[in-house]
């Protein structure tokens, strides 16, 4: 199988040395960025399967470099952030990330993070699905392996993580799951975030999917309990 791309953007050598050793050595191709224009043009240019993104960088900050990819692809996105600065995970997450992971960390949880996040579309991760591959709601097309989305008949943008909760709920729809769960089962057990990405990333599904993102039909909230697939 050809090896997965990771563009490490990252202006502090001896971090993305580091990150770059690890990730080869686990059998990924690696390039590295260190200020956000050059991190940005790679991402157009060299399309890779995941970007590790800086948040403090050079030239373009971490968050413009995110806005801007996200008018273009839904390339997955792992922001990396200096501190445990709220603001800076709720932000990246609003902008379109699809994970966060703070400095410093470790190797193992980097490529655990890493491995959760690439974008599963090899054929090989598709055959164990007995579900029907495409489900129809009211406005709604799903293509579950394919990860494609129809509203109206037009194609949807979704990150991964927003697709893979959105899949999670539908194919156990009316059932109802906590933020917790939901973090363990959609977003990987080696998971330590924190329940608003759950929130956060609802709220995104949301405002793609729904016609009144205020008054939702498909991603419902169980008050006090969490979230469900409504399918009337
Ligand atoms: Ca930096």
């Amino acid at each position: 199988m050809e090896k997965k791309r990771i563009l490490i953007v990252e202006d502090e050598k001896p971090i993305s040395d580091i990150i770059k050793f690890n990730l080869e050595k686990d059998g990924f191709l690696v390039n590295v960025a260190y200020d956000g224009e050059e991190g940005f043009e790679l991402i157009m240019k060299w399309e890779p399967d995941l970007v590790l993104l800086d948040v403090m960088l050079p030239k373009l900050d971490g968050f413009e470099v995110l806005k801007r990819t996200r008018e273009k692809n839904q390339v997955p996105i792992l922001m990396v952030t200096a501190k445990e600065e709220e603001v800076d995970k709720v932000l990246g997450l609003e902008l379109g990330a699809d994970d966060y992971i703070t400095k410093p960390f470790g190797m193992r949880e980097l490529l655990a993070r890493v491995k959760a996040n690439i974008r599963r579309y090899d054929t090989a991760d598709l055959k164990d699905s007995e579900e029907v591959p495409v489900k129809s709601y009211k406005n709604l097309e799903i293509d579950m392996n394919k990860y494609e989305i129809r509203k109206d008949g037009k194609p949807l943008e979704l990150t991964l993580r927003e697709f893979e909760l959105l899949r999670y709920l539908a194919e156990r729809e009316n059932k109802v799951f906590s933020r917790e769960q939901l973090l363990l089962e959609v977003w990987g057990y080696e998971y330590f975030g924190d329940v608003r990405t759950v929130d956060v990333t609802v709220r995104r599904l949301r405002e793609k999917l729904e016609n009144d993102p205020a008054e939702p039909t498909y991603v419902m909230t169980k008050r006090g309990i969490g979230y469900y697939f409504h399918n009337a």
